[in-house]
Parts: C-alpha cells; structure tokens; sequence
C-alpha cells in the first residue's frame, strides 16, 4: 500500500491509498486502502494516518481510524500509533503491518510489527523528502 497524507497551506488535511493488494487474494476481494479508517484516515480538525501491511488485519481492526480518534483525545501520534500496531499485534499471529500518524500541526510518527517499515515526510521549508526508519515494536 502507499499511503500519503497532505496538510495545505490552510490546515485542510487530505489522505488517500493505493494498493495492489495482498499475494493470493480471492478475486473480488475489497482491500483496506478502499475502506475509510483500514489504510488510511483523515480529519482536518485532528490529523490522519496512513498504513501498509496485512489488509485483511487492518479491515477488521480500523487502525487508521483509531489513531485519529486518539489524537482527537490529546493523545501523541507515536502514542497512537504504537497502541494501534500493539492492539492488532496481539490478536492476529503472524501479523506484519505499520502506520504512521501525523497531527493537525504536522507532528508525526509511526509505528511497525514485524518489520521494518519508512515513511517519507516533506513541509514547505524542506527542499527533500525526509525518510524516517521505524524499527518493528
Ligand atoms: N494493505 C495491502 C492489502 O492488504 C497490502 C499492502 O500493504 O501492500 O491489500
């Protein structure tokens, strides 16, 4: 999945996904980069979160959605984002997936199980991408 999350110049935050879905899937099958709060989540007064991994784990878990609805509640993005990767983690064997989380001010994070996991950021006063490392919980 590639996940990105934009902030404009007015605070407005925007997410979206793409995916060529999971090695074997059953034709048909609805991957969770199309479903609001599986692959990525949004909220101009919050933040958003974007994810990658084990779709079929983040259909049923909501990851992305719960990272917003922390934040809402004043919790940090590394915060949120770790609770939501240790939630999934502790349920689902085997499970391999990552997020990261970013705030209304651009405050970011991320979190990952069972592998390495990147994610690039960029703000206005960068001229390159920036790539942060997330070692897996
Ligand atoms: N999340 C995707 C899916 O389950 C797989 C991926 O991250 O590449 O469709």
């Amino acid at each position: 999945t590639i996940a990105m999350v934009a902030i404009d110049a007015d605070g407005r935050i925007a997410a979206g996904a793409s995916t060529n879905g999971m090695t074997h899937k059953i034709p048909g099958r609805v991957g969770d980069a199309a479903v609001a709060g599986g692959a990525v989540y949004a909220d101009s007064e919050v933040g958003a979160c974007g994810s990658t991994g084990d779709g079929d784990a983040h259909l049923r878990f909501l990851p992305c959605f719960q990272v917003v609805e922390a934040m809402r509640r004043g919790i940090a993005p590394r915060e949120a984002a770790e609770a939501a990767i240790a939630r999934i983690a502790r349920f689902v064997p085997g499970y391999v997936g990552a997020l990261f989380a970013v705030d209304s001010t651009g405050s970011h994070a991320g979190a990952a199980y069972g592998w390495n996991f990147q994610y690039a950021i960029r703000n206005a006063s960068m001229t390159q991408p920036l790539v942060i490392d997330i070692p897996p919980l």
